[in-house]
């Protein structure tokens, strides 16, 4: 088969395949093919040196199914409606799969923030904001960071959309700073989650965490947190990439010192980091090196046909969306290696933005036990529902997180209707 690299049409073939194993009717789930609204947004922003650009952006709500419309904001180069479609559609099943009340969007915007200043990257988000502050709000669709936006950058959206509603509404973004009605333990959810899902996998294949290796691609937001929650179990961490290369030692790295190292650097990546046996190596050599664990924490398409052949994990886990293309998938399956999907992986970034919803619409904010209990709680829960049904009907897990999805989206649409 020809490898696809739209990430949109990669959704759609993992959602057939997982509607034909589980002998759905085509009628039943034909609206989730389709996002449910798309806006496109051009704006202009003044630069430092005075010159007017004028930037991209996209809002796509792929569902409202099952609660209003829930997805982070990306800055990047590569962001345009067929990638952002395909995330705010993954945002859908993943809501589903872990079974919190919220629909599926996305946005971003065509940049590369690299060497904005922090005034330009200001305007920017403000700009964007303003542009689509009538299709967002904490009842309709909420926002919140993925690669390249930050907690100040949700700070900015709170408060352009609060200027301009004339309403105090922290609702209606998460991911924010805790001084700006953020959670405690939301900046590590999502690599929280990662560790959950990866330990309860761990146990189920009779691996023991504290003496496997593990490799991770990407070292942001959820990247770096996996591995400091890993590294923390005792996991030996051989290998780690960011956009600047990659590092590699077979003693493992000293993951304490490399999260300070790059807490310091200006542009906070990996690139120059020492430390004795530590060798470099490019993206390649990360996605391939020999290690139990491979934690995917960067771009969507990373494993394609040609990668997944010569993969040499035992699982990879999917921090980052779409990071597997559905050809590369396949060759995984055939190789016998495990892949914990991403809709149910890095599901703990969005839950425990539902936490910070709903403390926000309560006014009433919690402590980081009670984060962190609910979100292992709701993690591990549908870990099992997952796990179970792949073991139930022979099948992979990615598959299986699509039919535990899929079943609670049709059974909410069957009995919502359809109106008109
Ligand atoms: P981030 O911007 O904090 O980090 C992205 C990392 O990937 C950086 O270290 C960057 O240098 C690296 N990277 C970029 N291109 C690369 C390449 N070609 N090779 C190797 N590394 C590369 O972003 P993030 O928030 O950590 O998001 C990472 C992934 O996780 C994305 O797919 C995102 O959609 C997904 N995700 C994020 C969250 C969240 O809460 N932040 C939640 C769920 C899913």
């Amino acid at each position: 088969m020809a490898q696809k690299t739209n990430p949109f049409e990669n959704m759609l073939e993992q959602l057939d395949a997982a509607a034909e194993i589980a002998g759905l009717d085509k009628q039943d789930y034909i609206t989730l093919r389709y996002p449910e609204r798309e806006l496109t947004v051009n704006f202009p922003v003044k630069m430092d040196d005075g010159t007017i650009r004028v930037f991209t952006g996209y809002r796509v709500q792929h569902s409202t199914i099952r609660g209003p419309a829930k997805g982070g904001i990306r800055f990047h180069p590569d962001v345009d409606m067929d990638e952002t479609r395909a995330l705010a559609a993954w945002m859908t099943f993943k809501c589903a799969v872990v079974d919190i009340p919220y629909g599926g969007a996305k946005g971003g915007v065509t940049v590369d923030p690299t060497g904005l200043s922090q005034g330009e990257i200001e305007r920017i988000t403000r700009g964007y904001t303003a542009k689509i502050a009538d299709f967002i709000g904490p009842e309709k669709d909420i926002p919140a960071t993925d690669v390249n936006t930050t907690q100040q950058m949700m700070g900015w959206i709170m408060d352009t959309y609060s200027t301009l509603a004339g309403v105090y509404s922290p609702g209606v973004v998460t991911s924010k700073p805790v001084e700006a009605g953020g959670s405690v333990g939301r900046k590590e959810a999502t690599g929280l989650g990662v560790f959950f899902v990866t330990w309860e996998l761990a146990k189920k294949l009779n691996m023991d965490l504290a003496k496997s290796t593990v490799a991770v691609q990407g070292f942001g937001n959820v990247g770096s947190n996996a591995a400091k929650f890993l590294y923390e179990a005792g996991a030996k961490i051989v290998a780690v990439s960011d956009v600047s290369g990659g590092l590699y030692c077979e003693d493992g790295l000293d993951i304490p010192a490399l999260l300070e190292y790059v807490d310091k650097h200006p542009r906070r990546i990996i690139e120059g980091y020492q430390q004795e046996g530590v060798k470099t190596t490019d993206n390649h050599g990360i996605l391939t090196c020999k290690c139990d664990f491979l934690v995917l924490a960067a771009l969507e398409n990373q494993i394609t046909e040609e990668v997944a052949k010569e993969v040499q994990a035992k699982v990879v886990i999917e921090g980052a969306n779409g990071p597997t293309t559905f050809a590369g998938d396949k060759v995984l399956e055939e190789r016998g290696i495990i892949a914990c999907p991403d809709i149910l992986t890095n599901a703990g970034g969005v839950t425990c933005s539902y936490f910070e919803w709903v403390q926000n619409l309560q006014h009433h904010y919690w402590d980081i036990e009670t984060v962190n209990s609910n979100l292992e709680r709701i993690m591990v829960k549908a870990f099992n529902e997952v796990y179970e049904t792949a073991e139930e009907l022979k099948i992979p897990m990615r598959m299986a997180a699509y039919i535990v999805a899929l079943k609670r989206l049709i059974a909410a649409q069957k009995i919502r209707g359809i109106f008109l």
